[in-house]
């Protein structure tokens, strides 16, 4: 382990239990499970929401309810394998009611997205609806900002717009470095 920006330079697998036992802010007091991502350690493409709904505080997992269903079907439209995505989320407890994790909530918990993506190195770090606006951007990652699924499934528009950065997305995975 080595020191990093004042954390303590982890594995995935270490961050994992870290935010299971994590007592930074007080949304583990009404959360079932920590959600902390899945996915691969040599993802090309990391996938980042807001934080955990009802679905994933129950399963631990992350995008496992019906936006996430739904991300997992268009991905696969377009050849991308969920399982070669690491998902995750800024936050990693859902909040009470499914509210807006606070400002304070955000700060005490995005140190753990950004030493995911230190390890995953992805190429592009995909930011799902209104998550783009709170992720802090890490020097030398691509960030991708695509319409959140659960408005591509409500709103014809939306999924219109949604299939076409999906679409670009893809073309810039296959884009050399
Ligand atoms: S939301 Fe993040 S900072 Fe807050 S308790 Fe959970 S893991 Fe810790």
């Amino acid at each position: 382990m080595q020191l990093q920006d004042g954390w303590l330079f982890m594995s995935l697998e270490e961050i994992s239990i870290q935010v299971q036992n994590c007592k930074k802010c007080r949304l583990w007091q009404t959360a079932q499970h920590g959600v902390p991502g899945e996915g691969p350690a040599d993802a090309k493409i990391m996938i980042v929401g807001q934080n955990p709904g009802a679905e994933e505080d129950q399963t631990g997992r992350p995008f496992v309810g019906r936006a996430g269903k739904f991300l997992t079907k268009t991905l696969a439209e377009y050849g991308i394998k969920r399982e070669d995505v690491f998902i995750t989320n800024i936050v990693k407890h859902t909040s009470p009611e499914n509210r807006k994790p606070y400002d304070d909530e955000v700060a005490a918990c995005v140190p753990y997205l950004n030493q995911q993506i230190a390890i995953i190195k992805p190429k592009v770090v995909v930011l799902l609806g209104a998550s783009a606006k709170e992720t802090p951007r890490v020097p030398g990652i691509e960030y991708f900002e695509i319409v959140h699924p659960s408005a591509a499934m409500r709103f014809t528009k939306m999924r219109e717009k949604f299939r076409a950065q999906i679409t670009e997305l893809v073309k810039r995975i296959q884009q050399p470095n």
